[in-house]
C-alpha cells in the first residue's frame, strides 16, 4: 500500500511516501518558506536528490508542485494520483477527543477546526492540508494522526491542573502533550529490544520542540509539555517551565503587550533567549571556544532534563531505560552526558566511549555498572504515522 505522510506547518509542508507493510521509503521532501518568491523545495528519491528555490505562495500552491514532482516523468515515482492509497495528517491537537488514528470525515474536520483554539499555531495548518490532500487525492482515504492521542492514557490527577473544576469539566482546559508519535515509536522499539515484559520508561524528545514522557508498561502516564508544547523543558527558543506570575510582571508592571509577551515566551525565549543561536550545534562550538553563556545555557538545559527524569522515576517507583531521541537527543553526546552525570544513586550510569560513538541506529550507551538501560533510538515520525494509517486501512 503506498501511503502518503503529509506534516503541513505554518509555512512549510513536510512529505514522505512510503510502501506498507515494507516500510520502505519511496521519496521524501520539504517545501520552506511557503508565502514567497524564495521557498526551497528539496526531494529524494533512490535515483535522484535536490534542493532548489522556487516560487510557493500557499499551501495549495506548495503541495500541488509536489504531487507534480510525484508524478513527473522523469523524477516521479507514480504514474496518477490513484497510485496513493491513503494520506497520513500529522494533527498536533485533537483535544479530549481522539485517543487513536482516525479516518477523516466532515465531523473529524470540524473538531480538528474547533480545536484550532487549543493549537491555533498548528491546526488551521494541518487541516488546511487535509482539505488540499482531498482535492487533490480524491480517490485515497484521508487519515488523522493525532500528536496528543499517546498522552489520552495519563491519569486524571496527572492531566488535570489545580484550577477551579470548571476549566477542566467545561474548559477543557488540562494537560495535553505532545510529540505522541515520536514518543510511542520509540518506545515501542526500546520494548522490541529490551524484551520486557511490564516496563518503566523515560523517553526524551530533543529537537526544535522538547519533551519528556514517563511510559509504564507501554502507556504514557505523564508528560512534560502541558495545554500547549510550551511547558517543561528548555527548547529551541521556547522557554519550557516558569512560574506564570513573571507574565503578570510583564504585563502590569513592566508595559508589555500580552502578543509581546506570548511572542517573547514561544520565538525569543529557550537556548535562543540564553545564547543568541537555536541550532545546538552553535551553542555547543561557543561554549566549547569559551562562550559563558553557551556554556550556562547547556548546564541549565541539561539540569532541567535531569530533573523530569528524577520526578518520572519517582512517579513510576523506578526506571529500567531511558530513551534519548530527535536531532539533539540522537547526535548530542554532550548533552547525553551532562544530563545522566551524578546520577548513579539512580541507577544511571553512561560508558563514555559508547556515548561518543555515532550510529544511525538503536544502540545502548550505559557502563556495565548501571542498572538502568540507556538507549539512543532513532525517532521516525513519518513511519510511525504511516504504520498506524497501514493498521487502520488495512484491517
Ligand atoms: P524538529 O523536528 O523539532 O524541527 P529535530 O529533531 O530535527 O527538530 O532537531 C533539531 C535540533 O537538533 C537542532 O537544535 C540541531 O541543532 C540539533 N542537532 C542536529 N544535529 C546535531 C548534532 N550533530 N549535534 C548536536 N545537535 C544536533
Amino acid at each position: 500500500m503506498n501511503i502518503l505522510v503529509l506534516n503541513a506547518g505554518s509555512s512549510s509542508i513536510k512529505f514522505q511516501l512510503l510502501q506498507l507493510p515494507q516500510g520502505k521509503v519511496v521519496c521524501s521532501g520539504m517545501v520552506e518558506r511557503i508565502g514567497g518568491k524564495d521557498a526551497i523545495l528539496s526531494y529524494k528519491t533512490d535515483a535522484t536528490e535536490f534542493k532548489k528555490e522556487t516560487d510557493v505562495t500557499t499551501h495549495k500552491n506548495g503541495l500541488t508542485k509536489i504531487v507534480s514532482l510525484l508524478l513527473d516523468h522523469d523524477k516521479g515515482v507514480i504514474t496518477i494520483v490513484n497510485e496513493i492509497h491513503a494520506v497520513g495528517h500529522r494533527v498536533v491537537h485533537g483535544g479530549k477527543l481522539f485517543t487513536d488514528t482516525t479516518l477523516i470525515n466532515e465531523e473529524v474536520k470540524e473538531k480538528i477546526k474547533e480545536f484550532s483554539s487549543l493549537a491555533p499555531l498548528h491546526n488551521p495548518h494541518n487541516l488546511e492540508g487535509i482539505l488540499i490532500a482531498e482535492e487533490l487525492f480524491p480517490e485515497a482515504k484521508q487519515i488523522a494522526v493525532f500528536d496528543t492521542a499517546f498522552h489520552q492514557t495519563m491519569p486524571v490527577k496527572v492531566k488535570k491542573y489545580a484550577l477551579s473544576n470548571k476549566f477542566y469539566d467545561e474548559n477543557d482546559i488540562q494537560i495535553y502533550g505532545f510529540h505522541g508519535t515520536s514518543h510511542k515509536y520509540v518506545t515501542a522499539k526500546a520494548l522490541d529490544h529490551l524484551k520486557l515484559e511490564s516496563s518503566k520508561i523515560i523517553s526524551i524528545h530533543l529537537g526544535n520542540g522538547c519533551s519528556m514522557t514517563a511510559v509504564l508498561n507501554g502507556k504514557s502516564v505523564d508528560t512534560s509539555l502541558g495545554f500547549a508544547p510550551s511547558n517543561g523543558l528548555i527548547m529551541g527558543s521556547r522557554s519550557g517551565d516558569i512560574d506564570h506570575a513573571i507574565i503578570f510582571h510583564l504585563v502590569h508592571k513592566l508595559g508589555y503587550e500580552i502578543e509581546d509577551v506570548e511572542k517573547m515566551l514561544t520565538k525569543e525565549s529557550g537556548m535562543l533567549g540564553l545564547t543568541g543561536h537555536v541550532d545546538l550545534r552553535d551553542i555547543q562550538e561557543k561554549a566549547a571556544n569559551g562562550d559563558k553563556n553557551c556554556q550556562l545555557a547547556l548546564e541549565m538545559n541539561a539540569y532541567r532534563i535531569k530533573k523530569y527524569i528524577g520526578a518520572y522515576a519517582a512517579a513510576m517507583n523506578g526506571v529500567d531505560a531511558i530513551i534519548f531521541t530527535a536531532g539533539i537527543g540522537e547526535n548530542s553526546a554532550l548533552i547525553r552526558k551532562m544530563a545522566c552525570s551524578d546520577m548513579d544513586f539512580l541507577g544511571i550510569q553512561l560508558d563514555q566511549d559508547k556515548n561518543d560513538e555515532r550510529a544511525g541506529k538503536i544502540r545502548e550507551i550505559q557502563n556495565s555498572d548501571s542498572k538502568v538501560k540507556v538507549l539512543v533510538i532513532p525517532t521516525n515520525e513519518e513511519l510511525e504515522i504511516a504504520s498506524q494509517v497501514y493498521d487502520l486501512v488495512a484491517h
